[in-house]
């Protein structure tokens, strides 16, 4: 493969990072955390939010053909039956019958040694481990009150595919997008924020005529690839690699991972899969619903044939924070930056006093309130500007906007770039207009 990973220590200083500045926080922090969940802090949610919304806009908004979904996380039992989730979603797991440790069995080393405790030879025999979180609906908890968390967004679509066919009026081709928690009880989890339990998807399934799957699906492995390119992961650190046949999922009849060049090697970002007519023939066959599309010009009915760009929304944070970590020196000092796409950083601008005097403060306040309803601001005006500078630089914040004693006099500001570091002097009637051109 291409360029390996950056810096092995990278992983740790965004880790660090997060935490110093309120991105990412361990789940339950003054218990000791949970098991690989995490909390976003103030800036994190932003970030993550803008992460789905950037993918929504090219999914969705610029587009005439996907409509949008906001299903239920809460099934029918059912509908995992008919996606075959209850039988095969499910990873084979031994024991160790010397140290009680449990693995995946795909994941053990050659030597047949277990990790933990190195006895050879002590597994169990492999048992089949469903990954679904399995609940009670209802105050009984019995078998027939029994549902489960959805271990994908795709099946609330799939089982819409006809409301919003028939509401939306359109025609294959045509796609429903949607964003939302999932939930797998990963034997594994792991690397922070990359493998989780509990994560967030956005997927979006693209019903197509069945003669034009394979065109659809290169188009979408070639979109998505570009949209990470788009927003600010480099070429070298980001590969496509399609799925040997041994590993496709059920469904599948072919698949390609877009994968990132993690600090631990190359991993999943996000894949897109030719589901086929798989799932709406199986729904069909499990609710009794006719799910056939009839096209009305060549007067055929077909079940369409699907395909799925699904990504996680918490890894593309990772992997954006990954490729857009940097430290440079300035001036002999270190200066570290997040060198974040505009459409991501979670602090678009930030409105900076020179100091606390207050001759200043008017001023101040009136740009950061015009410019609050159109850009997620931040005024800060404890210590040294360029303090406060470096404050802004290590979150991404590609504006800033410095009130200095000769605003008073020539009304006008300036305005510093995050990675060139340049300052331009604006006229403050001009400053707002100029900020949000900036983010068009
Ligand atoms: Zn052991």
């Amino acid at each position: 493969m291409a360029k390996q990973p950056k810096q092995p220590d990278s992983m740790e200083r965004v880790v660090n990072l997060c935490k110093r500045r309120g991105l990412v926080f361990p789940s339950s922090d003054i218990y000791g955390g949970f098991r690989s969940t995490w909390d976003y802090g103030p800036l994190g949610v932003l970030l993550k939010r803008n992460v789905k919304d950037a993918w929504w806009r090219s999914m969705v908004q610029l587009r005439d053909d996907v409509v949008g979904l906001d299903s239920a996380i809460l099934m029918h039992p059912r509908v995992w039956e008919a996606s075959g989730h209850v039988a095969t979603f499910s990873d084979p797991l031994v024991d160790c019958k010397q140290c009680k440790s449990r693995f995946r069995q795909d994941h053990l080393p050659e030597s047949g040694a277990c990790p933990n405790c190195g006895t050879k030879g002590s597994f169990t025999e492999a048992r089949q481990f469903n990954l679904m979180f399995k609940t009670h609906v209802g105050p009984v908890e019995d078998e027939a009150n029994a549902a489960y968390l959805r271990p994908e967004t795709a099946q609330g679509i799939f089982v819409n595919f006809k409301n919003v066919q028939t509401t939306s009026r359109l025609k294959p081709p045509f796609g429903i997008a949607q964003v939302g928690k999932s939930f797998r009880n990963e034997i594994t989890p792991g690397n922070f924020i990359f493998r989780t339990r509990e994560f967030e998807q956005r997927e979006m399934e693209f019903f197509v005529p069945p003669a034009d799957g394979p065109k659809w699906f290169d188009y979408w492995v070639q979109a998505r690839h570009d949209w990470y390119i788009e927003h600010g992961i480099p070429e070298s650190s980001i590969t496509v690699r399609p799925h040997d046949t041994d590993e496709l999922s059920h469904y599948s009849t072919g698949t390609s991972d877009i994968e990132y060049a993690y600090p631990w090697g190359w991993g999943e970002l996000e894949g897109i899969a030719q589901r086929t007519d798989f799932d709406l023939t199986q729904h069909a066959k499990f609710s009794g619903e006719d799910l056939n599309y009839f096209d009305q010009e060549s007067g055929e009915h077909y079940v369409p044939h699907v395909i799925e760009p699904a990504a996680g929304a918490d890894r593309a944070a990772l992997a954006f924070l990954l490729s857009a970590y940097d430290e440079e020196e300035v001036n002999g000092d270190k200066r570290t930056v997040l060198r974040l796409h505009k459409r991501l950083a979670p602090i678009k601008v930030a409105v900076l006093p020179l100091s606390k005097n207050e001759q200043l403060a008017p001023i101040t306040s009136e740009i950061a309130s015009k410019l609050r309803p159109y850009l997620m601001i931040d005024s800060d005006v404890s210590g040294a500007i360029g303090r406060r500078y470096r404050r802004q630089d290590e979150v991404g914040t590609p504006y800033c906007v410095t009130v200095d004693f000769d605003s008073l006099e020539d009304s006008a500001v300036t305005v510093r770039e995050r990675d060139s570091m340049q300052q331009t002097r604006i006229p403050i009637a001009d400053v707002v207009a100029y900020l949000r051109e900036q983010f068009d």
